[in-house]
């Protein structure tokens, strides 16, 4: 058995150290009393020239200018809901949108709607996140694995998402941001997996995501690396050539964990993503959510798992929806969710039916429902 204890020297990709500081006590962990800045052009003005880079600058970011191009009354966004938590759409992800359609799976999910406005009165934190924070920005839950936010930013905004209130602005910023979890995780010899969430983890620039990777593939005990990450559908350029040689390049064993809702959101550019993904060794898995209106139906799902499985990835979670306020219009009954697997596995492959689980705070793992 081989055992490798360090990582190949690579000048492009050593960890930055004129970001370096003393961390000091006063630099608080995440609360709730932070209120997520919206991300204004400003942000993304220190993203580089790449191309994804220039799809994520040009993103549809008005919701008004999202319904003019997609032939729509004003009417259906509403702008209220945009101030609470800003459109976020790229022009690659809106491509695949129905011209003149206002129940479009994909818009559905994007577009600023009234009805987020309703439910005001639930928790923020749904799923016990902040009190599992074991360093700025490590949540570690489960046993042998933690998620690391590597970022604050996402390349979409999703409006069912349950951290779309998380304190993201407060995360610090720079390769120091990662100091104080990279000690972490050195020191708690349990972790077999770190995984890379965020916001979006492949919102960061190629240099600083190879520099990430490099730290961790030197931690020892660490066996896998899992992304999780909607950047390969929104904009499939993201997965660049240095993207993939960071990956095969690492000893970890990755596994990246798409988000796809709708078999709407993968064309042949995301087949291609995918298709460049899978010639690392990386595992490829998709995870999604049940969203009333979106996917709540036996040929929506069939058709999900049958385009996931075409493009080379496994159906891996079916989450039911994380309830924080603005996103309970699309609570499908857990019932509903049930029997829609039930459906799935006399019409599916065994391989090609998700785990319909939710999360429950203070449980050692996901819940399985079906
Ligand atoms: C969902 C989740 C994981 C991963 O759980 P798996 O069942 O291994 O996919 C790990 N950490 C946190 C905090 C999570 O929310
Ligand atoms: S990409 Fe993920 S974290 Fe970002 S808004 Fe969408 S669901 Fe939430």
């Amino acid at each position: 058995m081989i055992v490798y204890y360090s990582v190949p020297e690579e000048k492009s990709c050593q960890f930055d150290p004129r970001g370096l500081r003393a961390i000091s006590s006063t630099d608080r962990m995440l609360s709730l009393s932070d209120r997520r800045p919206p991300v204004r052009p400003a942000d993304i003005d220190s993203y580089g020239s790449q191309g994804w880079q220039e799809d994520l600058r040009d993103a549809f970011r008005d919701p008004y200018e999202l319904c003019e191009h997609l032939g729509l009354p004003q009417e259906v966004a509403d702008s209220a809901a945009a101030e609470e938590f800003q459109l976020l759409a790229p022009r690659p992800f809106v491509a695949r949108m129905r011209h003149g359609d206002a129940s479009d799976p994909l818009l559905l999910q994007v577009l600023p709607r009234r009805d987020e406005r309703l439910d005001a009165q639930l928790p923020i934190d749904a799923v016990g996140d902040l009190p599992a924070q074991r360093a700025d920005g490590l949540i570690h839950k489960y046993s042998g694995r933690a998620l690391l936010m590597v970022s604050g930013h996402c390349a979409v905004n999703c409006r069912y998402c349950f951290r779309r209130h998380f304190p993201y602005g407060s995360l610090p910023q720079g390769d120091a941001a990662w100091l104080p979890a990279l000690d972490q995780i050195r020191r708690d010899t349990s972790l077999r997996e770190v995984i890379l969430s965020g916001g979006d983890p492949l919102v960061i620039g190629d240099d600083r995501f190879c520099r990430l990777v490099s730290q961790l593939s030197a931690i020892p005990h660490l066996q896998s690396l899992r992304i999780h990450t909607r950047l390969p559908v929104v904009i499939p350029k993201r997965i660049t050539e240095q993207l993939i040689q960071t990956l095969t390049d690492s000893r970890l064993q990755a596994v990246i964990v798409l988000h796809i809702n709708h078999a709407n959101e993968i064309d042949d550019s995301v087949a291609d993503a995918v298709g460049r993904l899978r010639s690392t060794t990386a595992i490829v898995l998709n995870q999604s959510v049940l969203l009333r209106g979106i996917n709540d139906s036996v040929p929506a799902l069939v058709e999900l798992s049958e385009q996931i499985i075409k493009v080379g990835a496994l159906p891996y979670y079916l989450h039911q929806l994380d309830m924080v306020p603005g996103v309970t219009h699309f609570e499908a009954d857990r019932a509903v969710g049930q029997k829609l697997i039930a459906e799935l596995r006399k019409r599916l492959p065994g391989y090609a039916v998700p785990r319909f689980v939710v999360e429950e705070a203070g449980e050692p793992h996901k819940t399985l429902l079906a």
